[in-house]
């Protein structure tokens, strides 16, 4: 139907971004293509050390799963987005086809590897999520494709991580974000994944704050180079959440907390985290 209706039409999915673009005139599609309506669209499995959703997974539905809960820092995005009304509607294939800068699953799933898989007149092709997310509410996806599935590979053993927002209240975007997910060995880090979230254009990969932890166990000394390395990572736009300077301050902040939890649950703990609100 894409193909058939042209570059003027767009999918509908949970509505949760679209629909308030369209009040706002700020979208105009000529028609809607409801995916609302197509079987076979909503599921969570773990299949081959992946899990699998389909596009059309609500928040809520990936919040309350048992399989997204062996991945704690996926419960941790679920839960936390805006409020249970939004959660009920939205859908993790939307969110990331938005790409949205201050959009919470974008941050969370750089962290792991992601792919996303997309549907077309021409077929199937797998896209890795570095390369899907091209700008601010930009995708490589063509007009006539869709996503089909989201896969996850499930960390290896020894990795634990987690994410933390600040929001003014539930029902906004977070103010900034972190998402952490490290891998240990002992008491040294063998790996990190750090990704800022609504302090940029798209998600921020902070390469040194990883580097900062990557070889080294993590002491206060670890930490505070993790710290200002995703300080001076951030690139955010002032505006009525706070200025660039205070969401720097924060998002080092939020970073240093993330890390914490993390090594945590990389020991195997269960640390419940939930978002910190003003
Ligand atoms: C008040 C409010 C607060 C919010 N707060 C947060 C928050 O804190 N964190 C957060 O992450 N999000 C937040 N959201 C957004 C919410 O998570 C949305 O669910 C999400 O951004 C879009 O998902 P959707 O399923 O509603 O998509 P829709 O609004 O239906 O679609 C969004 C876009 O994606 C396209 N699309 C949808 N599905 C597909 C698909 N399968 N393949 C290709 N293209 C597709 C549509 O054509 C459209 O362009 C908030 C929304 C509102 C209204």
């Amino acid at each position: 139907m894409l193909a058939q209706l042209g570059e003027e039409a767009k999918l509908l999915a949970g509505g949760q971004s679209l629909i308030p673009l369209m009040k706002l005139r700020f979208a105009n599609p000529s028609h809607l293509v409801d995916l609302n309506f197509v079987p076979g669209t909503t599921y969570i499995k773990e299949e081959n050390g992946a899990l699998r959703f389909g596009a059309l997974t609500r928040h809520t539905e990936i919040e309350k799963s048992a399989i997204a809960a062996g991945v704690p820092i996926i419960h941790d995005c679920a839960a936390g987005i805006a409020d249970v009304q939004i959660r009920n509607r939205g859908t993790i294939g939307g969110s990331l086809a938005e790409a949205d800068p201050s959009g919470d699953w974008a941050t969370v799933l750089l962290t792991q590897k992601t792919e996303l898989h997309c549907l077309s007149p021409r077929g199937e092709r797998m896209i890795p999520l570095p390369e899907f997310i091209t700008d601010a509410y930009t995708t490589a996806l063509d007009h006539d494709e869709l996503v089909r599935e989201v896969v996850v590979k499930v960390p290896e053993k020894g990795s634990g991580g987690a994410y933390l927002a600040f929001k003014r209240s539930a029902p906004v975007y977070p103010t900034a974000s972190a998402a952490v997910q490290l891998t240990m060995e002992g008491e040294v880090c063998k790996d990190a994944a750090i990704v800022l979230g609504c302090v940029g254009l798209m998600p921020v990969r902070a390469k040194e704050a990883e580097a900062a932890l990557r070889g080294r166990s993590i002491d206060g000394k670890a930490l505070a180079g993790a710290m200002e390395a995703a300080h001076a990572a951030a690139d955010p736009q002032p505006d009525m959440r706070g200025s660039a300077e205070y969401k720097r301050s924060l998002v080092a902040a939020l970073v240093k907390r993330a890390i914490e939890v993390a090594v945590q649950r990389a020991r195997g703990q269960r640390v419940e985290v939930s978002h910190i609100y003003a």
